[in-house]
């Protein structure tokens, strides 16, 4: 069905105006095609949570009054666990975890991300 994989859509067009994006990348510095990634992703998480609370979305009234509750409960993860890469480094995350990342890859993630900026010698 179009409508529920679009779902995520809505959620992002509510937060992104919130979005800490930095004006460069955090593992290289660069300042060019910036990206913000989620280590929670927000397919994933919209859907778990959904399934979780067995909310099930049938139009789209439904979606615009869910996505409130939705990014209320899941702040942090929207909000602070993410952070900006480059489109480089941004895509070779996703080619490690998955053009969907798992949630629970979040700390590896993470970690992969230190380890990077580390290599590149920010830190
Ligand atoms: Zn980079
Ligand atoms: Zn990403």
């Amino acid at each position: 069905m179009k409508f529920k994989r679009d779902l995520v859509k809505y959620v992002r067009d509510k937060a992104k105006s919130q979005y800490k994006k930095e004006k460069t990348c955090y593992i290289c510095g660069s300042s060019e095609n910036l990206d913000f990634h989620h280590f929670f992703g927000l397919t994933e998480l919209l859907e778990t949570w959904l399934k979780q609370k067995n909310i099930i979305i049938e139009n789209e009234q439904d979606i615009l009054e869910i996505r409130e509750v939705f990014i209320d409960e899941n702040y942090d993860k929207v909000y602070k666990y993410a952070t900006t890469l480059c489109h480089a480094h941004h895509l070779r995350l996703h080619s490690i975890y998955g053009k969907r990342p798992k949630l629970i890859t979040a700390e590896k993630q993470q970690k992969w991300v230190e380890i990077q900026r580390t290599k590149h010698g920010i830190v």
